[in-house]
């Protein structure tokens, strides 16, 4: 099987046709891959503890998805690693009055983790893009001057400390046909259920065509997107947990230094 790629130099269009959602690459089944997802969460343990006690660089993992698409799977199964107390999750709805009165990023600027923390966006500014695109929540005069302005707010953040990756997580409609009807009939999943999914659905082709306009206007160096092959969530979170080892591997993650002369103290009894 050929491989197929998690990204594309920037300035490559995305095609997502040519991304298979069922690709597991040389896994066959979820227990192929359980020891290594298990070996990378030990490890994005010890990343993110070194990149808390560091303080140095701050790291922003945005989820973006269709619904069912597996953005809270990612999140309790992948990011479930971490210390909580170094991680923040920002799950961002439509938004607020209060939030509506401002600019589209001013919500999200304020929810940027701080050096030393990983911040987690389930959804993101690539809503202003997305749905509002597909809904004609705003006129396209306006929305189209928001891949800039995304590719202005990004830079910023990488040039202050920010290191960001981004997933789109990449599930077929068929699958999220299942997921959906799966919803429908396991009681413990009926909160999930939301009646406007439906509609959303009924929208696909528009969706994919403004995920493939986000992701190729918007994949920088700084700042890259990530095609996850999503239908199979042991597979999705397998490759999110390596793509995240690589990411905090480049960064220069160190312990602190110890205080000067540490064996010379002491401990009182
Ligand atoms: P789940 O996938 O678990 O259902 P969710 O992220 O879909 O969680 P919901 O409360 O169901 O959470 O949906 C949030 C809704 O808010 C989504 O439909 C999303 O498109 C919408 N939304 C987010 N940001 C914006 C935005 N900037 N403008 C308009 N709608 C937005
Ligand atoms: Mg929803």
């Amino acid at each position: 099987m050929k491989e197929q790629p998690l990204t594309l130099p920037p300035g490559k269009r995305f095609r997502l046709k040519d991304f298979d959602p069922a690709y597991t690459g040389t896994f066959g089944n979820k227990k192929d891959a359980a020891q290594e997802l298990q070996d990378n969460l030990e490890r994005l343990h010890s990343l993110q503890e070194m990149l808390y006690a560091q303080g140095k660089h701050a790291l922003l993992i945005v989820l973006q998805a269709m619904d069912t698409g597996g953005k809270d799977g990612v999140i309790e199964h992948v990011m479930g690693a971490f210390n909580p107390q170094g991680v923040r999750v920002a799950s961002f709805k439509a938004p607020t009055e209060e939030e509506l009165a401002h600019d589209f990023l001013w919500r999200v600027h304020a929810a940027v983790p701080r050096r030393g923390m990983i911040g987690i966006f389930n959804r993101s500014h690539y809503e202003d893009v997305l749905v509002v695109r597909v809904r004609k929540l705003a006129p396209e005069e306006v929305w189209q001057k928001r891949y800039d302005h995304i590719n202005a707010f990004e830079r910023l953040l990488a040039d202050s400390g920010v290191t960001i990756v981004k997933f789109y997580l990449h599930i077929s409609k068929a699958e999220q046909k299942e997921r959906l009807l799966e919803r429908q009939r396991t009681p413990e999943k009926h909160w999930k259920f939301s009646p406007g999914d439906l509609e959303e659905r009924t929208r696909w082709d528009e969706y994919m065509a403004a995920f493939e306009d986000a992701l190729t206007r918007c994949n920088q160096d700084y700042a890259p997107w990530y095609v996850i092959p999503a239908d199979r969530k042991w597979y999705r979170n397998l490759v999110v947990s390596r793509i995240l080892i690589e990411t905090m591997e480049k960064l220069d993650l160190a312990y602190p230094e110890p205080p000067p002369d540490l064996e010379k103290y002491t401990i009182p009894d």
